[in-house]
């Protein structure tokens, strides 16, 4: 490995690097010593020299540097990220069981920062969102199909953090042949369509699969419950991913919206495949759609709230908290006595205890008594770092009203 220069810490910035946090903001920096281009290794050192990290240099980011690593005998080289790469690879192989589509490398929590796979069946897709992977790309993919076997790469390098590494846009294949234009992936006993093209993300929601797992038995417990058929309600279904588990769990009839109508044929289809009936799919915008359906007195005994990223930074983030209590608020007015409430939030910049507020806020301006069941995550797939809290995005509430 050849380093390409050192950043020097102000006094006191080597603090978050010692409790090992894998960010260096530029405001961090005393001193860039050499040349570093973009994603290139740099050692990390406090003030009086002593050395703190290894590190990706990013030139044009207000992250200026992600460490690879707080070893100084490590070296970053082809042989080190292999290691990393097989390591998440082989942390996830638990997971099978329970479906063929997974996140495989999940950036930070993985210690390959801005570095994102995801499996679907023998199709991987990658994301390279930082100038340090990107520098590397060639050496993460190779170990990446080393370590999975699999061939065909596809890569959805489109989201907005590339931008702020000072790095454009990049789709399309990178490894072995064209997807197809639909993948068919299993996740539990279900089946779902998934488009890497032009899907969200990688093309799914992998994120939510232990809690579509969840809504399905809570639509078993209701039913057992209520002696009676339940209906249900799912906001935000994209390609209908909680409105197949509904129905899977013996839901009667299943109301799903969303404003895009690609997601809702990719949902129809779904449902098909699932062999399922009993879905009422409806394209319309959540918001007045909400105020609608308490208009026209229905009401529901399970609901699903998944909603887009509502606050894409800090700066969004009372307009954000206006929205997501807006959803809740007019969904507890919609939930039968005993009936279930999933509402989520996939703003990094909206914490957990934040969210709670903010739905505790929505229960006492709906005038109803409802209680917390739990607190609700991303899958096992999408660990989190304890050392790098800002890598917790997703966090759900499960509501009972009673
Ligand atoms: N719950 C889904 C993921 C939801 S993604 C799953 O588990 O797969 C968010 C979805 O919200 C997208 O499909 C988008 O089309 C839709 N959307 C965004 N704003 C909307 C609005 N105001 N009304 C209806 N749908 C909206």
């Amino acid at each position: 490995m050849s380093i390409a220069g050192e950043l020097i810490l102000k006094p006191g910035k080597e603090r978050s690097l010692v409790r090992r946090h894998p960010w260096v903001y530029d405001t961090a920096i005393a001193k860039v010593q050499g040349k570093p281009a973009s994603g290139a290794t740099v050692a990390v050192c406090a003030s009086d020299g002593v050395f703190l990290a290894w590190a990706a240099f990013a030139p044009q980011s207000t992250i200026r540097a992600r460490c690879w690593s707080f070893v100084e005998a490590e070296r970053i080289d082809a042989a080190w990220l292999a290691a990393r790469v097989t390591a998440a690879v082989q942390r996830r192989a638990p997971l099978a069981a329970e479906s063929n589509a997974l996140r495989l490398v999940f950036g930070e929590a993985d210690g390959l920062p801005g570095f994102i796979a995801d499996r679907y069946a023998d199709q991987l897709v990658v994301q390279f969102q930082a100038a340090g992977v990107e520098s590397q790309r060639e050496a993460l993919l190779y170990a990446l199909t080393q370590a999975t076997r699999c061939d065909d790469v596809f890569e959805r390098s489109d989201s907005a953090t590339r931008n702020r590494e000072g790095l454009v846009a990049s789709s399309g294949v990178v490894r072995g042949a064209e997807p197809p234009e639909r993948i068919e992936i299993r996740e539990h006993e279900l089946r779902f369509h998934v488009d890497v093209r032009r899907g969200h993300k990688t093309g799914y929601y992998i994120d939510q699969r232990p809690n579509r797992l969840l809504a399905r038995r809570l639509a078993e417990r209701a039913r057992l419950a209520l002696e009676r058929d339940v209906r249900a309600l799912n906001c935000f279904c994209y390609t209908g991913g909680f409105s197949v588990a509904l129905a899977a769990g013996g839901t009667a009839q299943v109301v799903s919206i969303d404003s895009s109508a690609d997601a809702l044929q990719l949902a129809r289809d779904n449902a098909a495949m699932n062999r399922q009936d009993g879905h009422d799919w409806r394209g319309a915008d959540v918001f007045g759609a909400l105020r609608a359906l308490r208009d026209a007195n229905e009401s529901f005994d399970l609901i699903v709230l998944d909603p887009p990223k509502f606050a894409s930074s800090h700066h969004h983030v009372d307009r954000a908290a206006r929205a997501y209590k807006d959803i809740s608020l007019n969904a507890l007015r919609l939930l039968n006595p005993g009936g279930f409430l999933l509402t989520f939030s996939c703003s990094g910049a909206i914490g957990v205890d934040l969210f709670q507020k903010i739905v505790a806020g929505a229960v006492i301006d709906a005038r109803v008594d409802a209680q917390m069941l739990s607190r609700l995550a991303a899958g096992e797939d999408h660990p989190l770092l304890m050392t790098h809290p800002e890598g917790e995005y997703l966090k759900g509430l499960l509501l009972q009203r009673i």
